[in-house]
């Protein structure tokens, strides 16, 4: 009977196990996690910072179906052995997959009393802070700083945002959805402060955050959003990881190391272009983990060709986006929405074709341009 390990019981590792075991009954599947609230969902840890909040749970409902959980850190793995040690020891496998997933930066002005949010336990301290709070800045112009800063003006907190960029992801997703954006913080209440660059935070009541232009902010509560990196520094000593960290995969998420197979935020694989993709976001790292359980149960080796598939919530707007978004060789087309909430719909195009969409409070739009783009996405395949 194969016995299958898998690193991580985040969006991906679970999916996978959950799927795998829906398709083989017989195998041995063991999940390893270093979070001891494991399983629980990231995305709706930044979505709201007041009522009842996530909770971890559902443990029992996996051994029920005979995945076993080990509560442990991976610390090394032999490929060749095809052995893992863990803080829990050495666990052998037949077949690997590794979901580690990511941790937040932590540059060197990020002290104590800065919170980041990325797990359970983050968000239980960082909504304790909350209830005590009259002023908070939140550092970071990604989607967790602009969630946060959301829902803590909604959360009744004065609210200064403060982000490297010139406006709000404008480099990202271009300049008609970074207008819009801008509109919605600004129009909640939101005070932003774009191009600035934070220097220091000082430990106080309020703490001081100090902007590299001099500019001192008080506040009682300082949040950083500001990225993450892949969590794979145990897998330092092989030959799994690619320069920025990430574990390299061919198109179907298998590594070059016998039966060893990655998904989720800590990939980079081979697109259906032939380019190297990455994903930060829940739906890919879900998708990743079907993909691997299809795979494994099926002893196959198919490419992953799903466009990658993102969402957040701000202000109680709800932006989507599909496919390869990139405003610097983009050409982009803009429909403004219709409904009552501000909205539009961005196209991307490349040579003339459809390579993927945003869209805010635009459902109808999103959901015909993603037809489209997950059309080519599939069809586009080179080798
Ligand atoms: C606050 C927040 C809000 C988000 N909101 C959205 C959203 O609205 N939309 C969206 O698309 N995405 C969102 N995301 C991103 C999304 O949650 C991630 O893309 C997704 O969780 C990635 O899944 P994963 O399985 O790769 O990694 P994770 O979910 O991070 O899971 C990895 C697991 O591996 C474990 N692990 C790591 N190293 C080891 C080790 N050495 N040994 C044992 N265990 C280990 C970790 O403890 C962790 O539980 C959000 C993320 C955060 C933090």
């Amino acid at each position: 009977m194969s016995r299958t390990v898998i690193v991580g019981a985040g969006a991906a590792g679970l999916t996978c196990a959950k799927h795998l075991r829906q398709l083989d009954d017989a195998r041995t599947i063991i999940v390893l996690d270093k979070d001891p609230d494991v399983p629980y969902e990231r995305p709706p840890l930044s979505k709201a910072l007041s009522g009842a909040g996530s909770v971890s749970g559902g443990r029992d409902e996996l051994v029920k179906v005979g995945i076993d959980v080990v509560l442990g850190t991976a610390l090394r793995v032999n490929t060749v052995a095809q052995v893992l040690n863990t803080s829990r020891g050495d666990i052998a496998y037949d077949e690997l997959v590794l979901a580690p997933g990511s941790r937040p930066h932590r540059p060197a002005w990020v002290s104590d009393e800065v919170h980041a949010l990325h797990s359970l336990d983050d968000s239980r301290r960082l909504r304790d802070a909350v209830s005590a709070a009259r002023t908070a800045v939140v550092i970071g112009g990604g989607f967790v700083g602009a969630e946060l800063a959301a829902s803590l003006v909604s959360a009744g907190v004065q609210t200064t945002f403060v982000f490297r960029e010139d406006a709000l992801f404008r480099n990202r997703l271009g300049e008609a959805v970074s207008d819009l954006l801008t509109r919605l913080h600004a129009d909640a209440g939101v005070r932003l402060i774009p191009g600035a660059a934070v220097a220091g935070v000082e430990p106080g009541q309020p703490a001081r955050v100090l902007l590299t232009d001099g500019t001192t902010l008080p506040a009682d509560l300082v949040v950083a959003g500001i990225g993450a990196h892949p969590d794979t520094e145990w897998l330092s000593d092989t030959s799994l990881l690619a320069n920025d960290d990430t574990i390299r995969t061919d198109e179907s998420l298998s590594t070059p190391a016998p039966d060893v197979w990655a998904a989720g935020d800590s990939v980079s694989w081979i697109g259906s272009d032939g380019s190297v993709m990455r994903s930060a976001h829940w739906t890919t790292a879900r998708s990743h983990g079907r993909h691997v359980a299809i795979d494994l149960a099926a002893a196959t080796r198919t490419p992953f060709l799903e466009a990658p598939y993102f969402w957040s919530m701000q202000h109680g707007s709800l932006l989507q986006g599909i496919g390869h978004i990139d405003p610097r060789w983009a050409e982009i087309d803009i429909v403004a929405g219709t409904g009552p909430k501000p909205g539009l719909l961005a196209r991307y195009f490349l040579d003339g074709e459809l390579v993927g969409a945003v869209a805010i409070n635009h459902p109808q739009g999103f959901m015909a341009a993603r037809g489209d783009v997950e059309h080519r996405a599939a069809s586009t395949h080179t080798r």
